[in-house]
């Protein structure tokens, strides 16, 4: 190690003598203090930074850019591919809903599908989900064929602990069992613990909701009312609940 006067070494990167030594106490012989000097570390650190910022805009372009094709792997069918918060015909809400209640055809999948839309390009795919009801209980009904009972488990994992952002479509249109109304309670508890947002869309209320499962829907119908507020669609007129 080449040392100048004050005991500083020559850094292999600039060529200046810059490097901070020592005398190893145990040793003698001369020992770097700093992986480099500091112009070169500062230099270095920047460099990182600004290829992180690169990277990071990369990917916000790549996210802008291939949308639809994203939305479509995160569920959304092609007919609400183009549905975003701007082409949404209502008010759009100053904040997201866990629960959006409304008659047929009033927007509510629109409304949801935008959330999705805006949560894919703030955290990228692997963040969030869409799945109309029906089709969650389907594919986990039909994970049974399998006796282990693994699928069944390994399904409701993923959805009830792995997805930040879960949109379950139409809750209440899927046949009413106590397979249906234990599965979904389990799920929804599961993310409500996992403090993990979800967003539920129904045509029916809370109320109906509870009423809905066999009389035995109130404990589900108070996990989605605790999972965050509530927007009624009704026409032109819509209001807040909790
Ligand atoms: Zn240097």
């Amino acid at each position: 190690m080449e040392v100048d006067d004050e005991g500083r070494a020559r850094c292999p990167d600039c060529g200046e003598f810059a490097v901070e030594t020592m005398v190893s106490p145990l040793t003698g012989s001369l020992i770097r203090r700093g992986p480099c000097c500091e112009n070169c570390q500062r230099k270095r650190d920047e460099a990182e930074k600004a290829k992180e910022k690169e990277r990071a805009l990369a990917k916000a372009r790549y996210r802008r850019e291939n949308i639809e094709t994203l939305m479509g792997r995160a569920g959304v069918s092609k007919r609400y591919l183009g549905c975003s918060l701007d082409n949404y015909r209502g008010k759009v809400p100053d904040r997201r809903p866990a629960f959006i209640t409304g008659p047929p055809g009033i927007g509510k999948t629109h409304l949801a599908v935008a959330y999705l839309r805006e949560d894919l390009l703030a955290h990228g795919e692997e963040h969030c989900r869409f799945l109309r009801t029906v089709d969650l209980l389907k594919s986990i009904r039909d994970s049974f064929d399998d006796r282990s009972g693994d699928s069944e488990k390994r399904l409701l994992d993923y959805y009830g602990a792995r997805v930040p952002f879960l949109v379950l479509d139409d809750l209440g249109a899927e046949k009413v069992s106590d397979f249906v109304l234990q599965t979904l309670y389990d799920l929804l508890d599961r993310r409500y613990g996992e403090c993990l947002d979800t967003l539920i869309t129904s045509n029916l209320t809370l109320e109906e909701l509870a009423v809905h499962y066999l009389g035995h829907g109130d404990r589900l119908a108070s996990r989605i009312a605790g999972m965050g507020p509530t927007l009624i669609l009704r026409g032109k007129d819509r209001r807040w609940q909790g």
